[in-house]
């Protein structure tokens, strides 16, 4: 049947690798859209085995569900607040929130007055991405409210973070200049500055400072055109299978199709996993699809479509449609089941 298998074990082993990479940093992992693709409810429990202490998510819905998975010790930091009624959610979850706006400030300031708990909060600058953040011209006002509520114990300020393009050193130096000028604005520094995604934690040391918010390498995601898995020290930890249905003279067909994720302008170009070894995908239908026959071939045969047990990466794949490994994750249609391989399973 078709599914898409996580393995454990690797994704244990991917922990391990960032966090001696980016140590003394400590790696906050981000687990926004369903621990991208692999499974939240799977995904929270091994990295609690595997040492993780901070969790990363957008909304405050998933961040309380984290915290259902995880029980109280682990902080989780929820960075996209829609209003102001999820603060009181946040606070009753013990989440942190990362605030973006001189408004939430103000409103979660407010419910700490009212209810006399503090929440923690991360002040977001934006430092040139326009993707949310308090733009610098009104940094100084925002941060002067968020220490005289921190003052009267209504909030407490716990991280300064900004998000960056990791697209060209020179434009990442900038935003990380603008940064430090915002940490400067404060009166009593934060405790911990955070700033680097995946790609710059690991091939710029200079942006790792407390904290680094990872989520694609913890996956075995590595970036378009960049360094390679080996170069990484990572692998990617899910695979997309699926299983032969039919078998004709040339072609098997198997039952994942460009509905569940595997993009039909692959066909012809993709080398698929099968037991006898790579073979080419030739037809991509909306539900199946059709690959190279090879001697043997039967019904219930897996193939291994793309990922750490499939002879192309979910970024090789990427790499061939001009896209992320990310977006060939998240195509991976939710009705497919997730499976999951562990050392102990
Ligand atoms: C998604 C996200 C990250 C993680 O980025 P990766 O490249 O997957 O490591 C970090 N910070 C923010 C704000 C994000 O939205």
């Amino acid at each position: 049947m078709a599914r898409f298998e996580v393995d454990l074990t690797a994704f244990a082993t991917n922990l391990v690798t960032i966090r001696t990479t980016v140590a003394p940093a400590v790696h906050m992992l981000v687990v926004k859209d369903d621990a991208y693709g692999h499974g939240l409810a799977a995904i929270v429990p091994a990295a609690r085995v595997g040492g993780v202490r901070w969790f990363g998510t957008f909304d405050v819905a998933t961040a309380v569900a984290v915290r259902a998975l995880t029980g109280p010790a682990p902080r989780i930091v929820a960075w996209t607040v829609y209003n102001a009624g999820e603060i009181d959610l946040a606070l009753a979850h013990d989440i942190d929130l990362g605030l973006g706006t001189h408004e939430l400030i103000t409103a979660t300031a407010a419910v700490g007055a009212r209810t006399g708990h503090a929440a923690r909060v991360h002040l977001k600058v934006d430092t040139g991405l326009h993707r949310n953040g308090i733009r610098p011209e009104g940094w100084a006002a925002a941060v002067a409210a968020a220490e005289h509520a921190q003052r009267a114990g209504a909030l407490s300020i716990e991280g300064v973070w900004s998000h960056i393009a990791e697209a060209s050193d020179e434009a990442d130096d900038r935003a990380r200049d603008e940064f430090f000028t915002a940490v400067d604005a404060f009166e009593q520094a934060p405790p911990l500055r955070h700033l680097a995604a995946s790609a710059a934690a690991f091939a710029r040391p200079g942006f790792q400072l407390d904290l680094v918010r990872i989520g694609a390498f913890a996956y075995g995601i590595r970036p378009s055109d960049g360094p390679s898995d080996a170069e990484l020290g990572i692998r990617p930890i899910g695979t997309l299978i699926a299983s032969v249905t039919d078998v004709a003279t040339d072609a098997v067909t198997v039952d994942v199709g460009s509905l569940d994720g595997l993009d039909s302008r692959l066909a012809g170009r993709l080398q698929v996993g099968t037991p006898a070894g790579p073979r080419p995908v030739t037809a991509i239908g909306p539900v199946s699809a059709q690959v190279a026959a090879w001697p043997g071939a039967a019904v219930g045969d897996d193939v291994a479509l793309f990922g750490g047990r499939a002879p192309a990466s979910a970024t090789d794949v990427a790499e061939m449609l001009h896209t992320i490994g990310e977006e060939v994750v998240l195509r991976i249609s939710p009705r497919l089941p997730r499976r999951y391989l562990s050392a102990a399973a």
